[in-house]
């Protein structure tokens, strides 16, 4: 066992013993998060015409985009503290929250199906963080939703470099052929729905998407947490032997 591995085991088991603070905020909360900051970031979900409705969904490319919130402010400050601040707990409280915005969406009804499926981390980037986000957000999301779980349906085979430092081109580079199907398949008779932290350029979404579909599964829908202000980029198709290029990003007004 990895001394990574050990300090990892012992954080975790240290935080059962002790009473629970608000990861974002440090105050002594009685729930994963104190009420203010609940309430804060329940502020950055996107939702049509401020009502708490669901937005509509986006549709991109071959992939509907179904993102819960912006990624700023606390929301933006609660990825990185799952991500990089060893704040496993708040994986399940956000896939909690995203399952149930889903439910409230009428697209939700013809996915009811619908296997679950993590982006997956790469194995030696797994043991260092001692779990995948995505997958706690996507159990979070299962637990809300009933959808079932298909955590080990993706693997990923590269230990890509860290998506945030990178252009569209070199995202393409960096991921190709960094997937491949898990251990555990889900059913290839149900649809999939992808689960990732953040949508950016959705270069990981639809490198992960062709993967599935190349093994014969239907992929027709990504949730995310957040969703950053770049839009996915647009695919030339008329490239066929490329595999489409992908042309530069825009932002969103
Ligand atoms: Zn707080």
């Amino acid at each position: 066992m990895s001394m990574s591995i050990i300090s990892s085991t012992l954080s975790h088991l240290t935080k059962l013993f002790l009473s629970a603070n608000c990861p974002l905020c440090q105050r002594s909360a009685s729930k994963v998060l104190c009420s203010a900051c609940h309430q804060q970031l329940l502020g950055c979900r996107q939702s049509a015409h401020g009502n708490g409705q669901p937005k509509p969904i986006q549709q991109r490319n071959t992939l509907d985009i179904f993102a819960w919130g912006h990624y700023q402010g606390l929301l933006k400050q609660a990825l990185t503290q799952l991500k990089y601040g060893d704040q496993a707990e708040l994986g399940l409280w956000l896939g909690l929250e995203l399952g149930n915005y889903w439910r409230k969406h009428p697209a939700s009804h013809r996915l009811q199906q619908a296997s679950v499926v993590p982006i997956p981390l790469h194995q030696q980037r797994h043991q260092q963080r001692g779990y995948n986000q995505a997958a706690l957000i996507a159990k979070g999301v299962c637990k809300a939703t009933g959808l079932h779980f298909a955590e080990h349906g993706l693997m990923r085979t590269k230990n890509t470099q860290a998506m945030y430092s990178l252009g569209v081109e070199a995202r393409q580079t960096n991921l190709h052929k960094a997937f491949r199907l898990g251990p555990k398949p889900p059913s290839p008779s149900k649809p999939i729905i992808l689960i990732d932290d953040i949508y950016t350029t959705g270069t990981t979404a639809l490198t992960a998407a062709e993967t599935l579909r190349t093994e014969g599964y239907r992929v027709p829908a990504i949730m995310a947490v957040a969703q950053t202000k770049y839009v996915a980029p647009v695919v030339d198709r008329s490239k066929p032997d490329h595999g489409g290029q992908i042309l530069k990003p825009r932002l969103i007004p």
